[in-house]
């Protein structure tokens, strides 16, 4: 989702670098902003420095490889790999390195293929004989293209589920996994592509105009879903829901995981940046009859991450919790409510992870969290999901 437009709150805008001289007076003059109060920054030049940071880390992981033997080497080396923004061939390795320790635990399939001809991954991680229909979860990750944080979430889970005693645990208590890393595969790879890509968030959907403005191409693919589904005519916004709900393969492709035989208990969906968990009904505001229902589960979550919080990330908000139009703006057509309203999940969740809003501000690109708070923020993501299926059950 993007940040949110209410008061006293940051706000990122990205213009063409041609108006920044303009923009710069609109700013001052116009709206009387201080010239303390707002910094402008080259997407470009941002993602090429993060990428020298990212490539850095990387060396730094290679050198820990080699200074360790045996055993021990590939442990340490291959927890940091989940500590690193990856571009998309590296997470089908590093998907696939799992799949080979898991026993059978793992298996992989795919739900569909993109515009690109990509095909777009799913992962089921339970076991074969103890899996508990009551005990299933999906979990999507990377359906907003420059939220890069996402699929690190998704591919943490699954480190969890398939390599660490509590993860196992779960699978031998009968909890079944249907975990999707990236849902928007071509829009994940364009945001690799170039710096000028960076801040991509749709999919990879030619449409009118797209030859002459590269922005006018693609479809919000949490617009696309068919609760209360809106459409309108401009489609070179960054959240242009498409011409009819469902018209995009990887919103069908998620859908079709959503039907209500599947029978979830928990549709979770990975998102960032805010810090917030959200809740339906993202369309519309006000109170719900489900709001009770959601509370314990909310408190359980909120207990577990500020608990995380408090130890390795003191210098973070809180997480927020509630519905989009309390906390940003009301969606149209979301996973989340399609989950909840036609998929009759019992529990249907958003997490925006790091950074905060707050801490956003100090960031050119709050969709690059630094790399060093890549680790605290999943296992905080990590602990509260644990927290929050388990508390659906009671
Ligand atoms: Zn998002």
């Amino acid at each position: 989702m993007n940040p949110s437009f209410r008061v006293g709150r940051s706000i990122h805008v990205v213009i063409p670098p041609r108006d920044e001289e303009e923009f710069r007076e609109f700013l001052l003059q116009r709206l009387g902003v201080r010239e303390n109060d707002f910094f402008v920054r080259s997407v470009a030049e941002e993602a090429t420095r993060e990428r020298f940071e990212i490539d850095k880390r990387k060396r730094k992981i290679e050198l820990t490889f080699r200074r360790f033997d045996g055993r021990r080497r590939k442990k340490v080396a291959s927890i940091s790999e989940f500590f690193i923004y990856q571009p998309l061939g590296k997470i089908a390795k590093l998907i696939d390195d799992l799949q080979r320790n898991s026993n059978d635990l793992m298996k992989l399939y795919t739900i569909g293929d993109t515009i690109e001809g990509r095909k777009i991954l799913a992962v089921r991680i339970s076991h074969p004989r103890k899996a508990d229909k009551r005990k299933r979860v999906l979990l999507d990750c990377g359906i907003h293209a420059r939220e890069w944080m996402s699929p690190l979430a998704c591919l943490f889970t699954m480190q969890r589920l398939i390599s660490t005693p509590k993860g196992r645990g779960f699978i031998e208590d009968g909890w079944d996994f249907v975990i999707v890393p990236v849902v928007n595969p071509d829009g994940y790879f364009y945001s690799w592509s170039k710096p000028a890509a960076r801040l991509w968030r749709k999919n990879r959907r030619r449409l009118p105009e797209g030859e002459i403005f590269s922005h006018c191409n693609g479809v919000d693919l949490n617009r696309n879903f068919p609760t209360a589904f809106a459409t309108f005519p401009n489609n070179c916004g960054a959240d242009y829901p498409g011409p009819n709900a469902l018209s995009e393969p990887e919103s069908a492709a998620l859908a079709g995981l959503l039907q209500p035989e599947s029978g979830f208990l928990a549709y979770v969906s990975v998102h960032a940046y805010s810090r917030m968990v959200l809740v339906p009904y993202a369309h519309k505001p006000g109170a719900h009859e489900h709001e009770t229902r959601y509370k314990p589960v909310l408190n359980a979550i909120s207990e577990a991450m500020n608990s995380i919080r408090n130890v390795s990330m003191p210098y973070e908000e809180f997480y927020e919790f509630g519905s989009p139009p309390e906390l940003l703006y009301a969606v149209n057509g979301s996973s989340l409510d399609y989950a909840y309203v036609a998929g009759s999940v019992e529990f249907s969740l958003l997490y925006e992870l790091s950074p905060s809003e707050k801490a956003s501000a100090k960031f050119a690109n709050p969709f690059h969290l630094p790399i060093e708070q890549i680790e605290p923020t999943l296992r905080e993501f990590w602990s509260g999901l644990q927290a929050g299926i388990k508390r659906m059950l009671l």
